[in-house]
C-alpha cells in the first residue's frame, strides 16, 4: 500500500519586516522547532517540511508557487507567529492550488506572568495575527481547515493528522486513471452520473474499456505464474479438500486464479488505481471476479460493482487516507435489515466481492453457485469482520453538484452463524439510532453502494469534501430528521 512519508505538507511561517533582524531571528527559530515537532509527531504519518519565515508579497508569492509545482508536496500549513499584513498574501494564495491548513497556535503555551513585557508581546501576537491572515482567506472565499491550540496538545496533532491524511487521498485522486469494464448495470441511477464534472471537480479520469481486451489478458496467463497463485491461496486460506489441486472442484479455484491474475496485468500495464465491472458484461469471462477483487481490493486498488465508478474512486481515496492505521477502508453494500426493535442492524455484504482487508482471522476461499449472472460457480473469500465505530460514505452526483454523505455505525460482532450464506459480511448499526439513520440517509439520495471504513472518522471525510470543494453531509450522534431536512433544504439554496 502507499507510504504516506513520501509526502509533504510545506510549514510556511509569516511575518514582516517591521519587527528588525533581532525578532525575525526568533521568529525563525520558533517556526523550525515547530515545524521539527510536527514532523517527528506519531499522530501525523506525511513529512512537515520547514519554509523561511515569508516576510513580503514577493515571497509569499514565490513559496507557494513552489509548493504548487512540487511533486511530492501535497498541502501547506500557515502560521502568523507575528503580525503579517494579510495584503501581502493576495497574490500568492490567489495562485495556491493544494489544500491549507491554518493552524492557530502560540509558540509558549503560558503567559509568563512575572516576566511578560512589550518585547515578549510583539514576539508572541499570533492571537492577532492569524486573525488578520483568517480575514484574507474569508475574503477570498477560500477553503482551508482552522485549528487551534498549543503546537504540542494531544488534540492539535491528531486533527493535523487527520487533514493530512485528507490531503493525501485528495493528492493521489489528481490524474487517477479508474478503468470501467463495459458501463453502467442498466437502468440503476444513483451509479451513473458526470464523469466530465467529476473529472473537472476531481482530477481522476474514468474510461470505458472492452471486456474483450481484459479477457485476452486472462487467457495468456502463463501455467506457471497460476501454480504460484494456487501455492499463495493454499497457504493463506482455509480451503476444502475438493477445491485443492486434484480435487473434483479444484477447476473453479483455477480459473479464479486466472481471472487474479490478467486483471493485475491489466492494471499495471495501464497504471490503473481501481475498476469496477458489470455482471451483465463479462462476455467471454468463466465466472464473475469474486476471489479476484477481493484481493485487489486488499492491495489497495479501488473498486465497487455495476459500474459505480463514483464508488471506486472514494474507496481507493480512503485506502490511501487511512494507510498504516489498523483497520480497513472497503467497497460496502447495505443488503438487508434486522428490525428487532431491541437490536436494529444492518447486515453489509455483496454478491461476492467484500473486502479481504476486513477479514477478522484466517478467511475460508470456497466455491458456491450464484443465481444472478449466469455464469459459472465464483471462488470467494468467507469472513466475519470485526465491530467497533465505522462508517459509511457515499459520493451522489445531485445534478448541479456533487454531495459526500456520511453515517456513522456502530459494528457489531456477528453473534449468530450464516451456514447458506457464503459471502463475507458486516453488521452495523446506524447512528443516531436506525430509524433517523436510514430516514435521514434516504432523505439525502444517499447510494446502496458505500466505502465503508473502520479508520477514518467524519472529520478527515469532512476535511477531503472541502479539498474537493463539495456538499458534505454527516448523519451521526446528534443528527435529528427536523434539523437534518432543513440542512438539506438549506444546503439547495446554499448550492444554486
Ligand atoms: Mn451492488
Amino acid at each position: 500500500m502507499i507510504n504516506l512519508k513520501t509526502f509533504e505538507v510545506w510549514f510556511i511561517t509569516g511575518s514582516q519586516h517591521l519587527y528588525g533582524e533581532e525578532t525575525l531571528n526568533q521568529v525563525a527559530e520558533h517556526s523550525k522547532q515547530l515545524a521539527a515537532a510536527l514532523d517527528s509527531a506519531s499522530q501525523i504519518p506525511v513529512r512537515v517540511v520547514f519554509k523561511p519565515t515569508v516576510k513580503t508579497t514577493e515571497e509569499i508569492y514565490a513559496t507557494i508557487q513552489e509548493a504548487n509545482i512540487a511533486e511530492n508536496v501535497i498541502g501547506i500549513i500557515t502560521w502568523m507567529h507575528t503580525f503579517s499584513p494579510a495584503k501581502m498574501w493576495i497574490r500568492g494564495l490567489s495562485i495556491l492550488k493544494k489544500p491549507m491548513l491554518h493552524l492557530h497556535t502560540q509558540f509558549n503555551r503560558d503567559i509568563p506572568w512575572s516576566s511578560i513585557d512589550m518585547d515578549f508581546m510583539n514576539l508572541n501576537q499570533s492571537a492577532h495575527g492569524d486573525r488578520e491572515f483568517g480575514f484574507m482567506v474569508s475574503r477570498m472565499r477560500k477553503n482551508r481547515k482552522v485549528v487551534v491550540g498549543h503546537w504540542q496538545d494531544e488534540e492539535v496533532l491528531t486533527q493535523i493528522g487527520s487533514w493530512t491524511r485528507a490531503a493525501a487521498g485528495w493528492h493521489d485522486w489528481q490524474g487517477a486513471k479508474f478503468a470501467r469494464f463495459g458501463d453502467n448495470m442498466r437502468y440503476v441511477a444513483v451509479t451513473d452520473g458526470d464523469k466530465v464534472e467529476a473529472e473537472l471537480k476531481f482530477g481522476f479520469a474514468v474510461n470505458s474499456y472492452g471486456i474483450g481486451d481484459l479477457v485476452a489478458l486472462i487467457d495468456s496467463v502463463s501455467e506457471e505464474a497460476i501454480d504460484g497463485l494456487l501455492n499463495e491461496y493454499e497457504s493463506t486460506y482455509t480451503l476444502a479438500d475438493d477445491l485443492k489441486r486434484g480435487g473434483a472442484r479444484h477447476s473453479s479455484v483455477y480459473e479464479a486464479a486466472k481471472i487474479e491474475l490478467g486483471l493485475r496485468k491489466f492494471l499495471e500495464d495501464g497504471n490503473f488505481k481501481g475498476f469496477t465491472d458489470t455482471f451483465e458484461d463479462l462476455h467471454g469471462m468463466v465466472q464473475l471476479p469474486g476471489l479476484a477483487v477481493q484481493r485487489l481490493l486488499a492491495d489497495g486498488y479501488g473498486f465497487a460493482g455495476e459500474g459505480d465508478w463514483k464508488t471506486v474512486a472514494l474507496v481507493r481515496a480512503f485506502k490511501v487516507m487511512g494507510s498504516g492505521l489498523p483497520g480497513g477502508n472497503a467497497f460496502m453494500e447495505d443488503y438487508t435489515y434486522h428490525f428487532d426493535p431491541n437490536n436494529a442492524l444492518v447486515l453489509g455484504s455483496h454478491m461476492l466481492e467484500v473486502d479481504a482487508s476486513l477479514a477478522s482471522g484466517k478467511a475460508s476461499l470456497e466455491v458456491h453457485p450464484l443465481g444472478i449472472g449466469g455464469k459459472a460457480d465464483p471462488a470467494r473469500l468467507v469472513f466475519n469482520v470485526a465491530g467497533g465505530a465505522a462508517l459509511n460514505a457515499s459520493l451522489i452526483d445531485m445534478g448541479n453538484r456533487f454531495r459526500l454523505l456520511v453515517n456513522e455505525v456502530e459494528a457489531v460482532e456477528p453473534q449468530n452463524d450464516l451456514p447458506n450464506l457464503p459471502v463475507a459480511r458486516v453488521l452495523w448499526k446506524p447512528l443516531p439510532d436506525m430509524k433517523t439513520g436510514c430516514a435521514a440517509w434516504i432523505y439525502a439520495g444517499g447510494a446502496h453502494h458505500t466505502a465503508y471504513s473502520q479508520n477514518l472518522n467524519a472529520e478527515v471525510i469532512q476535511d477531503f469534501a472541502d479539498m474537493a470543494d463539495i456538499e458534505f453531509l454527516r448523519i451521526g450522534k446528534g443528527t435529528t430528521i427536523e434539523s437534518f431536512r432543513n440542512e438539506l433544504r438549506w444546503n439547495e439554496v446554499a448550492y444554486k
